[in-house]
């Protein structure tokens, strides 16, 4: 065989062993990520560092239930090394894409994966799927980093040992943030601690910090609530001596506004629910756009309305 004719050989076989592992991406270079939900794409920066690059599909104030990927999400799927999404249905209009992509790829994961079976909700109001607002149980979310460690480490063994420690340090944090909002929320006496917000993202956090928890619109926003729901919350609230409601940063808060003046309590602030706020919006030395505060913004407007 002439010299040329092996080395043009040599640089086919080169370029189809570059293709198709994903070990030999030229050195240095990220690992490219997409996410869906903000929690997710925070999650996934928290643990894979500065070895991977993130794009998030969904950003704030968006509303997963309803969210359909648009050509140019497609596009940053197909283009991904690895995806992560939360799972449970909560992306409910990308069900399909994530099938279809999990046909063509292989590091394809629902991070609510690592959550036992046991821990997870399953209202009746939810109609047979389990509840997938799991990130405000701060310790399922703890959790999840582990489907992040296994999903970068399935991609990359050699970037693994890094992962497991991010991983860990991440599991720690979570931990401290986890008693901190166990604290805060000892604040208020039992009896104060209920939540009535527009749509049901709080079951989770409600077993977690003692709150009983009221939705009007049921597991996703798809349906709107109905005048008679809304008139039984009013009753509910006047009995209980409810002294706040919330609205949410992803919902319409037309409904939960009306709820506010039939029952004449205040609006005592908006949630972050199915998205974090915008990254780099600082409120009492916490970052909004981070998962970290989101749960502390939450805490404190509950807790400080309620009392
Ligand atoms: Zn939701």
């Amino acid at each position: 065989m002439n010299p040329n004719r092996r080395l043009f050989l040599a640089v086919v076989a080169a370029a189809a062993a570059a293709m198709l592992l994903p070990e030999s991406r030229a050195a240095g270079a990220k690992i490219k990520v997409a996410a869906t939900v903000s929690m997710v794409t925070d999650l996934v920066k928290q643990v894979g560092g500065d070895r991977i690059e993130v794009a998030g599909l969904m950003g704030a104030g968006v509303d997963p239930h309803l969210y359909k990927a648009t050509a140019a999400d497609v596009v940053k799927l197909q283009q991904a090394d690895v995806i992560f999404y939360n799972g449970l249905v909560l992306e409910g209009k990308m069900q399909d894409v994530f099938a279809k992509l999990a046909r063509t790829k292989k590091f394809v994961y629902p991070l609510s994966e690592s959550i036992p079976v046991e821990k997870l909700l399953e209202p009746p109001e939810f109609e047979g799927h389990y509840d997938p607002h799991v990130w405000f149980d701060v310790t399922l979310w703890a959790m999840c980093a582990d489907t992040v460690v296994k999903g970068l480490g399935e991609f990359s063994p050699k970037d693994k040992p890094y992962f497991e420690r991010r991983g860990e340090e991440v599991r720690s944090k979570l931990a401290a943030l986890h008693e901190w909002a166990l604290k805060k929320s000892a604040e208020l006496p039992k009896e104060k601690r209920i939540l009535v917000t527009s749509h049901d993202a709080y079951n989770y956090f409600g077993r977690a910090y003692g709150f009983q928890v009221v939705g009007l619109q049921g597991v996703s926003t798809v349906t709107e609530a109905g005048l008679k729901d809304m008139a039984k919350l009013v009753d509910f609230i006047k009995k209980h001596k409810v002294k706040a409601v919330f609205v949410e940063s992803s919902v319409s808060p037309a409904a939960i506004k009306r709820i506010s003046q039939d029952a004449k309590v205040k609006v005592g602030g908006e949630l972050f629910s199915d998205a974090m706020g915008t990254p780099g919006q600082i409120e009492n030395g916490y970052d909004l756009g981070t998962y970290e505060g989101m749960i502390k913004h939450n805490l404190t407007t509950i807790v400080e309305a309620l009392k």
